[in-house]
């Protein structure tokens, strides 16, 4: 199948088609990659070899000549914007944070998934849900292999759900000894092209707004197997780490944490360690740039605009998660997880306290996304410079 036969709307009008030396030039060249893989995974020509992911974690051609010059690698890069009308359009986007029809906090009703998960544990109770009531047939999540390492698996089971969910770094004996190169992004995408062969039907994505934003671009360009994916649950996502000698950092020592005493990380409005101790140390985000990806640092996406479901931590109280519920789809799998128990929304004795709840998480995402875009102009000029 020819390429223009994938594409609909914009992307079919394009008089122009680009090729992964457009990609390279202006997204991996200009500083803006953030290593997600979508290119490599949905390249036309991925499977005689035309790109390869290279040592450094950047997508690279593996044969040049193989390259078919059809352009998806460039158009369904989240840093790209040929199809940005598109799926702006298909989703109904609004400034400043994209259309959303709900938002609360809300927690998982399960205790072992509330114990597990980072802040209410609503993104497991939620795919648990889905899963065991047939409404997909797996998640596209990260599972932790190992200290500090994460990798990207599509869990079948509640028990595989409920080991990819939380952050914690309990298992890591000596944090100084993770090597160089150490990142907490997961490019989960990538599995979803390996799926093919195990024949699932309907999958949930949970991913950054970068990867979030690949899956709608191929979605919008019917991608095969972008049409198995039923469900995209967007983290928010202030920046994501490269942690490499970590007790040379300055927060490190200003806060007077080793690495022995850390059991886990998490961002709300701002970096916290958790210790060991049960105390939790938190560090302002400007201090914590310095172990930021740089890509994530020019990176503009905060609130997950285009998930069907948005969640983070930041607005809610300790031990709940935010929720956002931006589509049709998102809100009917939400609400079947709350009627059948599975996840309870925080108590609100008025619906005075929950219009206030609201319009308090509400502003916090927007002064965050706003922050965040602001950021990432910055370090774009800086660079060109
Ligand atoms: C890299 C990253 C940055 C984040 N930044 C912010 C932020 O700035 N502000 C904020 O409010 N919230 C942020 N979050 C979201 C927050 O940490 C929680 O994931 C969210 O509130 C959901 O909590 P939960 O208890 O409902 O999820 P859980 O039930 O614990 O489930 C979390 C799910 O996320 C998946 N996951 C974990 N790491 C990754 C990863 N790297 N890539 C893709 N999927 C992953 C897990 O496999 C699991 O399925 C970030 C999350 C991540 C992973
Ligand atoms: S074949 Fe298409 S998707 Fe693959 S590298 Fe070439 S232009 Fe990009
Ligand atoms: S951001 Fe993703 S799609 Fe874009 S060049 Fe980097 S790896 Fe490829
Ligand atoms: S900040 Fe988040 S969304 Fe942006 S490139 Fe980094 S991981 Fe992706």
């Amino acid at each position: 199948m020819g390429v223009k036969e994938y594409m609909t709307g914009e992307a079919m009008n394009q008089d122009r088609i680009w090729s992964f030396t457009d990609l390279k030039k202006e997204v991996i060249d200009g500083g803006t990659c953030g290593k997600c893989g979508g290119c490599v995974s949905f390249c036309s020509a991925n499977r005689i070899g035309a790109l390869k992911i290279g040592d450094n974690g950047f997508p690279a051609y593996e044969d040049e000549d193989k390259c078919l010059t059809c352009g998806l690698c460039y158009m369904v890069c989240p840093q790209t914007h040929p199809l940005q009308d598109e799926i702006d359009t298909v989703y109904d986007w609004e400034p400043p944070i994209g259309h959303f029809k709900d938002v609360f906090s809300a927690r998982s009703a399960d205790t072992e998934i509330l114990r597990a998960g980072t802040d209410g544990g609503v993104v497991t109770a939620l795919l648990v849900h889905l899963l065991e009531n047939g409404f997909i047939d797996g998640a596209a999540v990260s599972i932790a292999e190992g200290p500090l390492r994460r990798k990207a698996i599509v869990a079948t089971s509640r028990e595989e759900l409920i080991q990819a969910a939380g952050s914690h770094w309990a298992e890591v004996p000596h944090l100084e000894e993770v090597g160089e190169g150490y990142s907490n992004f997961v490019p989960v995408i990538r599995s979803i092209r390996e799926l093919e062969p195990k024949k699932l039907k309907k999958i949930a994505v949970v991913g950054t707004p970068c990867q979030i934003g690949a899956v709608r671009k191929m979605q919008v360009l019917n991608i095969v197997p972008s049409d198995i994916v039923v469900l995209t649950i967007g983290l928010f996502c202030m920046q994501c780490f490269e942690i490499d000698h970590l007790m040379d950092k300055g927060f490190m020592k200003n806060h007077k944490v080793t690495t022995d005493d850390v059991d886990g990380v998490n961002i709300k409005d701002d970096f916290m360690l958790k210790l060991k101790s049960g105390i939790t140390v938190h560090v302002p985000l400007e201090e914590i740039e310095e172990i930021a990806r740089p890509a994530c640092l020019a990176c503009k996406l905060f609130a997950n605009d285009y998930a069907d479901i948005s969640v983070g931590g930041l607005g809610s109280p300790d031990g709940y998660t935010t929720v956002m519920i931006r589509t049709i789809n998102g809100k009917r799998m939400f609400a079947d997880a709350v009627y059948d128990g599975s996840i309870e929304y925080r108590t609100r004795k008025s619906m005075t306290d929950y219009a206030v709840e609201m319009s308090t998480i509400v502003s916090q995402v927007v002064e965050f996304a706003g922050k965040k875009k602001a950021r990432g102009i910055k370090f774009r000029e800086q660079y060109r410079r």
